[in-house]
């Protein structure tokens, strides 16, 4: 999107990126450890921190039985490269997670970084598919993205994370529960 004047925060050709929203998700091992880690990761590889959510804690749904509680949480940062390289460095560090590359759908993980939002882009390819199309279904990814940023808006669906929130909410699934508050303001330093 070329727009006159000041970039907007959507705007592809910003020199600072695009603002991205990725969500963590682990329930193996030490999970605060493994989410500190892998934002420390991500500002190493060029993703600019500026927001994090509390941590959550979510019963597992659909893993294998005795799985243990997942921890769950939402960052947003300015990315200057493309998608597909964000969703490749979010698979790398997944990897140095400890988490194999065959790894099932719905199995324990010690982590899983999903590309929720890239600023207004709508993408559908082979390997990406954004705005993630499960993130709108899911309280363990709407509940720390409205945290965060509840205005932001989905294209596709025209909803705010809030008013998807809302709607979700009416379903009466248990909550994801805060554990983490990492700072009061919910920057990132
Ligand atoms: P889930 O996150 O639903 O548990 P996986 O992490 O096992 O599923 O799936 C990973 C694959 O999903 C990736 O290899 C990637 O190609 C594909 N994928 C498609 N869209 C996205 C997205 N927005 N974020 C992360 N992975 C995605
Ligand atoms: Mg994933």
């Amino acid at each position: 999107m070329l727009t006159a004047g000041k970039p907007s925060e959507f705007d592809a050709d910003a020199p600072e990126g695009v603002s991205a929203f990725l969500a963590l998700g682990g329930n193996l091992g030490d999970r605060e450890a493994v989410f500190r880690d892998a934002l420390r990761r991500l500002r190493e590889n060029g993703f600019a921190v500026d927001a994090v959510s509390s941590f959550y804690e979510t019963a597992p749904v659909g893993c294998e039985p005795g799985a243990p509680a997942f921890y769950n949480a939402v960052v947003r940062g300015k990315w200057a490269g493309s998608p597909e390289a964000l969703l490749k460095l979010c698979l790398k560090l997944e990897a140095e997670a400890g988490r194999p590359p065959d790894h099932p759908h719905w199995h324990s993980r010690t982590l899983d970084l999903d590309l929720i939002l890239f600023g207004d882009r709508v993408i559908c390819t082979e390997t990406l598919t954004v705005p993630h199309p499960h993130a709108h279904e899911r309280l363990f990814v709407m509940v720390p993205l409205a945290e965060i940023a509840p205005e932001i808006v989905f294209p596709v669906l025209y909803k705010s994370a809030s008013a998807i929130l809302r709607s979700l909410e009416c379903r009466g699934e248990e909550m994801p529960r805060p554990v983490v508050k990492l700072f009061p303001e919910t920057s990132a330093e």
